[in-house]
């Protein structure tokens, strides 16, 4: 088996690399370690460090994935409420708020390839309301508490 099967160790490894070495720079969300340059990520992959905690990920890689996926949109879901309440936003500013916190939860580690899936994922879940535009994707968080009767969900 020479593929990396979804959710496999070589998967989220290379998920992690090929993020990693593009926009998210060099940061192990699995370690949570943020490296210096290239060469420091790569020395860092082959730590005894990084290597055991990607055993430990392999062994329950779905759950991981699953974990990070929640905690993302628990928290990116619990700002925009917070924030914004159920106002239009632009998706990638309110991205950019959202990221501030240093302690956020990076894209690679979750579900979604990209801020686009992850905003894609809300629309059709009725979490947000989603709008595509030519200024960009726009946002807005649906109030599904009972006291809003007549709600959209179950
Ligand atoms: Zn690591």
């Amino acid at each position: 088996m020479g593929r990396a099967e979804a959710g496999s160790t070589k998967a989220i490894s290379n998920k992690l690399k090929s993020k990693g070495l593009t926009r998210l720079r060099w940061y192990c969300q699995v370690c949570e370690k943020a490296c210096r340059d290239a060469n420091a990520f790569k020395m860092h992959c082959m730590s005894e460090s990084h290597v055991r905690n990607m055993v430990i990920v392999g062994e329950n890689s779905k759950a991981f994935i699953q974990d990070y996926s929640d905690t993302l949109m628990k928290d990116f879901i619990g700002l925009l409420k917070t924030a914004h309440g159920e106002k239009q936003v632009n998706a990638n500013h309110f991205y950019q708020e959202y990221i501030a916190n240093k302690d956020h939860v990076h894209m690679n580690a979750t579900k979604w390839n990209s801020l686009t899936e992850f905003v894609k994922y809300l629309g059709r879940e009725s979490i947000c309301r989603v709008e595509d535009t030519e200024k960009g994707l726009l946002i807005s968080w649906i109030d599904n508490s009972p006291k809003h009767s007549g709600g959209r969900r179950p």
